[in-house]
């Protein structure tokens, strides 16, 4: 058997090999809210990241947000009024919300918080910080200065024509605050002569964040200067004559460095909905994803698919696969020691999945997450929660670990159920049945509860002997196990559906499914 690599590992491997250190950029500009589909390239990084790191490589991790880029448009999530704020930097317009800060922090400190969360540790650059400190001067001035072949370039690589006089540099106009309309008319060290389609002219100082580079500039200075030696990036800028081309091109032949590594990763789409867009509305936020799942299986989504693939995100019935998968590959992980060989790339998977690496003990307690969807709305309190999991899942004890994992999970399918679920796993316990569904109940439907009121009383109550009981039961009289399925669920949930029934009576006590039996048959007469 061959021992397979993990993707992530595989990069790292070859950063290695081309000695250090290494730094491994990722970044977006917040422009609206940062949803499940950009938290690829940070966790892209991470994972890239996180390898390096467990095979000695000197590795750090960027998130470079750029704030500096002007707001393009008024969103649909924008009042109108936005419209003065069009063509200015994003660190210089006022939030959206309720607070006093910036626009780009108001979509960036959320996202800021799910990635600590997550487990990631990355230094994160602000463009127009960087700008301001003159991190960008030197890179800037050798392409002023060598205007021409920048110019060849991009209208070689890119196919497209730039006017004769034009400069790479995009000044700030002091007057009217906006950093995409003015023209650069001459360059002389340091300033950037320019004027203002609202009628001003002025000199922009390039040592400071009186001005940016344009966006395939942007992209080669920052890995100049902050010697970028990896980055993970959406196949957009992978495209022949793409940004990536026009980069790697300016960064050698006129910055003199190599360009980075690639990691080219495909859209993350939401089932049936198409590609991912904050701007198009179409948007389960970072921040929501983190709260319907643990931070594991987040994890887990995007180190399970090779970059390459292209994950289909279906944020109703589809996270209990999810989960369901990340219990599966723990499992492997804490118990098939002799499969290593085989399945190293799925331990692998797993363990950079992992927020916290330190448990080498036993294997947390697993608790399916369509059970707790069913438990959830059975109890409210933790202590309840662990009692009624002991009972059903045949557990004589839980240890911390464990205990705060189920109390994360619970959160986390609540959260669910509130925004994402499908209304079919809802549902609501009547106290006791009530007369309308009694009433309605066919000659057969009561012949079927009255089976299980003579059987249920003879069986051991878990969920495997209350599953096996309505359907021998039921057959055993000539009863389709349907019928009976739909007679519990009537009285109990006024529904034709439900959770998996014997799981579902499970939860409660037998005395208490006895006497509901008993209260339907009380009414019937
Ligand atoms: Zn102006």
């Amino acid at each position: 058997m061959v021992f397979k690599m993990h993707w992530a590992d595989v990069i790292a491997s070859r950063l290695k090999s081309s000695g250090g250190p290494h730094r491994i950029a990722t970044g977006i500009t917040p422009s609206g809210h940062i949803h499940v589909g950009n938290m690829r390239e940070i966790l892209t990084g991470d994972l890239v990241h996180k390898a390096s790191l467990d095979a000695d490589v000197d590795s750090k991790l960027y998130y470079l947000a750029d704030d500096f880029d002007p707001l393009r448009k008024v969103y649909p999530f924008l009042p109108d009024h936005y419209k003065e704020h069009v063509g200015k930097p994003l660190s210089e317009i006022p939030s959206p919300g309720e607070d006093d800060g910036t626009y780009s922090n108001y979509f960036l400190d959320p996202f800021l918080g799910s990635v600590r969360s997550l487990g990631i540790e990355a230094e994160v650059l602000p463009s127009s910080i960087s700008y301001r400190e003159g991190k960008y001067a030197e890179p800037i001035k050798i392409l002023l200065d060598n205007r021409d072949k920048v110019k060849e370039i991009l209208e070689r690589v890119s196919k497209r024509d730039l006017p004769d006089d034009w400069l790479p540099y995009n000044s700030k106009c002091p007057h009217c605050g906006r950093i995409d309309s003015t023209k650069a008319l001459s360059w002389e060290e340091p300033y950037v002569h320019f004027k203002c389609s609202c009628g001003h002219e002025g000199k922009a100082d390039t040592r400071t964040d009186d001005g940016k580079l344009p966006w395939r500039l942007d992209w080669p200075a920052r890995w100049y200067w902050l010697g970028v030696t990896c980055e993970p990036f959406g196949k957009d800028h992978a495209a022949a004559g793409g940004s990536y081309d026009t980069s790697s091109e300016i960064m050698r032949s006129i910055l003199g460095k190599e360009p980075p590594e690639p990691v080219v990763y495909e859209w993350i789409q939401l089932k049936g909905k198409g590609a991912m867009s904050s701007s198009k509305g179409v948007v389960v936020s970072g921040v929501d994803m983190l709260k319907m799942t643990p931070p594991e299986v987040l994890r887990f989504l995007i180190a399970r698919n090779q970059p390459s693939r292209h994950i289909d995100m279906d944020p109703g019935l589809g996270i209990l696969n999810l989960v369901d998968e990340f219990d599966r590959y723990e499992k492997e992980y804490y118990l098939n020691e002799e499969d290593v060989e085989e399945k190293g790339d799925r331990r692998r998977a797993f363990e950079l999945s992992m927020v916290d690496r330190s448990n080498n003990g036993p294997i947390p307690v697993q608790v399916p997450y369509r059970h707790l969807v069913t438990l959830v709305q059975l109890v409210d309190d933790l202590e309840g929660l662990k009692a009624m999991v002991m009972r059903t899942e045949g557990i004589s004890e839980m240890d911390e670990i464990s205990t705060h994992m189920l109390q994360q999970r619970a959160d986390s399918v609540r959260f669910w159920l509130d925004r994402f679920a499908p209304e079919m796993v809802k549902f609501t316990l009547f106290d006791e049945p009530p007369d309308d569904e009694v009433k309605n109940l066919t000659d057969e439907m009561v012949l079927s509860l009255r089976a299980m009121r003579e059987d249920l009383p003879k069986i051991e109550w878990n969920a495997e002997n209350i599953h096996h009981t309505i359907y021998e039961g039921s057959r055993a009289r000539d009863i389709n196990p349907k019928i009976t399925f739909r007679s519990f669920y009537r009285i109990l949930l006024g529904r034709d559906r439900g959770p998996r029934l014997g799981f579902f009576l499970s939860t409660m006590s037998r005395d208490d499914i006895l006497r509901k039996l008993d209260i339907t048959f009380d009414k019937i007469n």
